[in-house]
């Protein structure tokens, strides 16, 4: 399988998509067709375990590795999750299931990609004969930092440095960043918001200087963000899993349609789904969901990508995003794989901040999806409703998605099976949902924690409970336009 930029340029393997993370001129690798899985073999994923369902998928795209390695890189990264089946459902009522994704180290469904990330890269710098080490540059709204973090430490040949926005996470997730281990770990504060953060990465990534001068120390930059396609092809396996989980459960006959809900900020989840669609996955609609930072929301009603637009702070940092990277993998498809309009689109964004799609594609997303939005009070609501009625404690984002699955299906009357992908456990963002709770919120937030688990009786997990007493390793803070001068005195080069 070779893949090609949406920007246009020579096709290039798996490996070499894997290892460069960005494409020529700035597009996204992308593959050159869509495997199929036919629907005897999805069925046939009920019985397999989730390391297996996951060689099942990505054997048909990372065709470099032979599926023993895949077997053992996939066995190695799912090991570090608290449960055997990796990605489990969570049954509510009304034929609603939670996907739970937060079940490994950092707590947040970043790690099913960015625990088997590092094996992926190393294995892909070895096929392609790269000896430099490997610097992974990773612009974070929250959870990305850490769950890439957690992978890379101490990962011989490579190193990792993540960038994040000054207030712009909450406290857990911050702690989880600089107090991370590790000799070649680096975390810097940006003053700016998520997008400047990323932004600044970007730049970096495509500064000849900067390249030229890594390279006098032996360094090579890739992304750990899900702009890398080694990050987003582990993200299809879960939904193949989540639908042979409902079969094994005889929750639904092969080929019956599911829709599926994804709290959506850089749009790579929700298009791992749309991939996992046109790999022969049965997948009725796509439910984007959106907090306050609804630019995702107007564009599928509209075809109009408008940025131009207030940054709002929520309580689901992980979605404060406007700049949403991953849609240009979804444009690429919707207007037939045409680079030329792609890269019109992605230069009127840059220059102006807004873009218009054609007809055509507009009626192709919009058939595909739909898009709807939760205010920060319909969140809490939903936080504190699931808990009433279900006895289920949800994250923010989670709670952003059931809200708007729900407007969904009040506004449609569309009742197919919907799966929800839950993106972090309640216990990352305890402030916000004790407060959606109606706790006292007058103590910090492990305390709030410790409140949660008395409350719900649902434990806090360690990763968070441990936070307060582990030492801060990384202190460093710069302003949006230094981060490459701030990188360089931090790895004292
Ligand atoms: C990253 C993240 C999201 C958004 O996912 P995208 O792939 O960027 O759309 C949603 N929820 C949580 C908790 C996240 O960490």
């Amino acid at each position: 399988m070779n893949y090609s930029s949406t920007r246009g340029g020579l096709p290039v393997s798996a490996a070499q998509a894997i290892v460069r993370g960005l494409g020529e001129g700035g597009g996204l690798f992308v593959p050159e067709a869509f495997p199929q899985v036919p629907m005897n073999e999805i069925a046939d994923m009920a019985t397999m375990s989730y390391v297996q369902r996951a060689v099942c998928v990505l054997k048909r795209y990372l065709t470099d590795f032979t599926d023993e390695q895949l077997f053992d890189m996939a066995s190695q990264a799912y090991a570090r999750f608290d449960t055997e089946a990796v990605a489990p459902l969570h049954e509510l009522k009304d034929q609603v299931e939670i996907l739970e994704l937060w079940h490994g180290p950092t707590l947040a469904f970043k790690d099913v990609a960015l625990t088997l990330l590092p094996h992926l890269m190393t294995a892909s710098a070895r096929a392609t004969g790269e000896e430099r080490e490997i610097l992974i540059l990773v612009a974070t709204s929250g959870d990305t930092g850490k769950a890439a973090l957690s992978g890379f430490q101490d990962v011989p040949g490579t190193g990792c440095a993540v960038f994040y926005p000054k207030g712009g996470v909450s406290e857990a997730q911050r702690l989880q960043m600089v107090t991370q281990r590790g000799e070649n770990t680096h975390v810097i504060a940006v003053r700016g918001n998520f997008d400047d953060a990323q932004t600044g990465v970007k730049l970096i990534f495509s500064d000849q200087k900067a390249a030229a001068k890594l390279n006098e120390k032996g360094v090579v930059l890739s992304s750990a963000n899900s702009i890398n396609w080694g990050r987003l092809v582990p993200q299809i396996v879960y939904y193949f899993s989540a639908y042979a989980d409902m079969l094994a459960a005889g929750k639904i006959k092969a080929g019956d349609e599911v829709n599926f809900c994804v709290p959506t900020g850089n749009f790579g989840n929700i298009l791992a789904a749309h991939y996992a669609a046109k790999m022969g996955l049965p997948v009725g609609k796509l439910i984007c969901a959106s907090n306050e930072n609804n630019v995702l929301t107007d564009f599928i009603r509209t075809g109009v990508y408008d940025r131009r637009r207030e940054f709002h702070l929520t309580t689901s940092p992980s979605m404060d995003i406007l700049i949403s990277s991953n849609l240009e993998r979804m444009l690429y498809e919707l207007c037939g794989r045409d680079c030329v309009r792609v890269s019109e689109w992605m230069n009127a964004l840059k220059e102006q901040g807004i873009y218009e799609i054609d007809e055509t594609s507009k009626e192709m997303l919009s058939s595909l999806m739909y898009g709807g939005w939760a205010s920060r009070e319909a969140c809490a609501q939903e936080i504190d409703r699931v808990w009433n009625e279900e006895k289920y404690l949800i994250d923010p984002h989670t709670a952003v998605a059931m809200s708007v699955m729900r407007a969904y299906r009040e506004e449609t009357g569309d009742m197919r099976p919907c799966v929800v992908a839950s993106t972090a456990s309640p216990y990352k963002f305890g402030r916000a949902v004790a407060d959606a709770l109606h706790q006292n919120t007058d103590a910090d937030d492990f305390e709030l924690c410790a409140r949660l688990t008395k409350l719900t009786g649902v434990k806090t997990p360690e990763a968070i409970s441990e936070l307060p007493s582990l030492p801060v390793r990384h202190k460093r803070d710069c302003a949006p336009e230094d981060m490459f001068a701030e990188l360089m005195l931090e790895m004292n080069f």
